[in-house]
């Protein structure tokens, strides 16, 4: 049985023609109704033949993931429990907003691997481990079941609108299948969204940037987390490897379009990286990028940190501001269902 939510709409249009003798036409037809009409089965597929159906029913599946648990939290954030075949679990989520006009958008933060092999120090995900990686098709099936949720099945309006590579795994480590599902998830036939809304979050894998740059399929940012190399080495040591200065070389050749910027993430741990003079060191960090700074306060996980008091979150802010450089704080939503940011933690076992 082959999956066809492990193709592309090209790799789509060789197979269907190879195994069924079909026309390409016929696969841009099959593959709406795969990404955008949510089509479980062949056989609601009404605008293809009863015989190629009954062909595709039996060369072919959807192999969506099963939904084990959704919780939502208080401010409406939901997070979805997914299985694969294999029992391998991931954790994705859904994140409302409200836009300038008060409709409520949704951002789906998504998952990229089963675990993670960072270990960074800070992170449930990393302290939990490394499973193995997810293929393109688990990746972007987790905007099926997004969508099927939220029962957002009209490309023209959508109400899921930005997608953030901030769930489980680090997605440079599997950037073949990140890449391959990101064209699934921009083609105008697919999930149809722009690259503007979709952000890849890495902690910084030097070949993955200049290949995630060659696809142009996506914005970029990056975990940062500290003003220089030894206190990234004490607090992500794997990620550290790559030497900031060689990983600040590697973001100044990033393709940027106009107007574009390389979002730094700073995650704020007390007496760890949160002085002002931390923020004076940062401040000459990001300025020598294209770049602009989010800050996230530490959400609580069972590592050894602490999350700085507002206080010393304003100092750190005002320090910034003397380098004309604002700085988000990220409000983190869902964290009664430890849905924010580094909290996820899916249970593996099968
Ligand atoms: N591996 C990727 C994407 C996953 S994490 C990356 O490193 O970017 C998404 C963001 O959440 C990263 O910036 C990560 O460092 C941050 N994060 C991890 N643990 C956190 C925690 N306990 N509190 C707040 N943010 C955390």
């Amino acid at each position: 049985m082959q999956d066809l939510l492990e193709f592309n709409q090209a790799e789509l249009a060789q197979w269907i023609h190879s195994e069924l003798g079909e026309k390409p036409f016929r696969a841009r037809q099959i593959f709406q109704w795969v990404w955008q009409k949510l089509a479980r089965d062949f056989a609601v597929m009404s605008n293809v033949s009863l015989s190629t159906r009954a062909r595709l029913a039996q060369k072919a599946a959807l192999a969506w993931p099963d939904i084990v648990t959704i919780q939502k939290s208080k401010d409406g954030t939901t997070k979805f429990l997914l299985a694969f075949h294999d029992g391998a679990r991931v954790e994705t989520v859904l994140i409302p907003s409200e836009d300038h006009e008060g409709r409520i958008r949704w951002t789906q933060c998504l998952s990229s691997q089963i675990g993670c092999p960072m270990a960074c120090t800070f992170c449930a995900t990393g302290q939990s481990g490394f499973t193995r990686n997810m293929t393109c098709g688990e990746i972007a099936s987790q905007v099926l079941i997004g969508r099927e949720y939220l029962q957002d099945t009209r490309p023209d309006h959508p109400i899921l609108r930005n997608l953030v590579f901030m769930g489980m795994g680090e997605p440079l480590m599997n950037c073949g299948e990140l890449v391959k599902a990101l064209t699934i998830l921009n083609d105008p036939h697919g999930l149809a969204f722009s690259p503007r809304r979709v952000t890849v979050s890495t902690c910084g894998i030097k070949e993955g940037i200049a290949k995630l740059g060659e696809s142009g399929q996506c914005y970029l940012a990056i975990s940062l987390h500290a003003p220089n190399q030894r206190i990234r080495e004490q607090i992500m040591p794997r990620a550290a490897k790559l030497p900031l200065e060689e990983l600040l070389a590697a973001l100044r050749r990033y393709p940027l379009k106009t107007r574009e910027h390389i979002t730094f993430e700073y995650l704020l741990l007390r007496d760890v990286n949160d002085s002002p003079e931390q923020a004076h060191e940062l401040a000459k960090v990001v300025r020598s990028v294209r770049g602009k700074l989010n800050l996230i306060v530490y959400n609580a996980t069972d590592g050894p940190y602490q999350a700085p008091s507002p206080e010393r979150v304003l100092a750190f802010e005002k320090a910034l501001w003397s380098h004309h450089l604002t700085a988000i704080v990220r409000q983190s939503k869902g964290q009664d269902i430890d849905a924010a940011c580094g909290q996820l933690k899916a249970r593996f076992e099968k």
